[in-house]
C-alpha cells in the first residue's frame, strides 16, 4: 500500500515531528493553511476517522490531540478530520488539522 503518512509513521519519509505517543504522532503540514496547522495521524492505518473503530487508538489519538493544542496553540484552535474527497480529503489515511492564528 502506498500511503503517505504510514511512510512518515515508520519514519521512510522525513517529517517535521512535534510530538508521539504510542498510538498517534503530530508533526507539521508541509503546505501551511495557517500560522499553526499541525496533522496527528493514529499510527495504524485506516482511511478516515468513521473507519479508525480501535477504541486504544482512538484514545490516543485524541490525547494527542489535547496535548498538542495546549502546547502549541494559545487556546484557540480549529480541530478538522477531512473525511473523504468530496468534503476536500487528499490523503486517505485518518488524520486530525489542528489550525491557529497563534502559537503558544
Ligand atoms: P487532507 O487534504 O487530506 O485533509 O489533508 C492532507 C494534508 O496533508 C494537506 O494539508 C497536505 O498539505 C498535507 N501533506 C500532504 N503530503 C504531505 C507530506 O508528505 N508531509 C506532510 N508533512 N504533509 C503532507
Ligand atoms: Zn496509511
Amino acid at each position: 500500500m502506498d500511503c503517505i503518512f504510514c511512510k512518515i509513521v515508520d519514519g521512510e519519509v522525513p517529517t517535521e515531528l512535534i510530538a508521539e505517543n504510542e498510538h498517534a504522532i503530530a508533526f507539521l503540514d508541509l503546505y501551511p493553511q495557517a500560522p499553526v496547522h499541525i496533522l496527528v495521524v493514529p499510527k495504524i492505518h485506516s482511511e478516515n476517522i468513521l473507519q479508525l473503530d480501535n477504541s486504544s487508538s482512538l484514545n490516543g489519538l485524541f490525547e494527542l490531540i489535547r496535548k498538542v493544542a495546549a502546547t502549541k496553540t494559545d487556546g484557540q484552535f480549529k480541530l478538522q478530520f477531512n473525511s473523504g474527497k468530496r468534503e476536500g480529503q487528499s490523503v486517505f489515511h485518518t488524520h486530525a488539522h489542528i489550525l491557529s492564528e497563534q502559537s503558544n
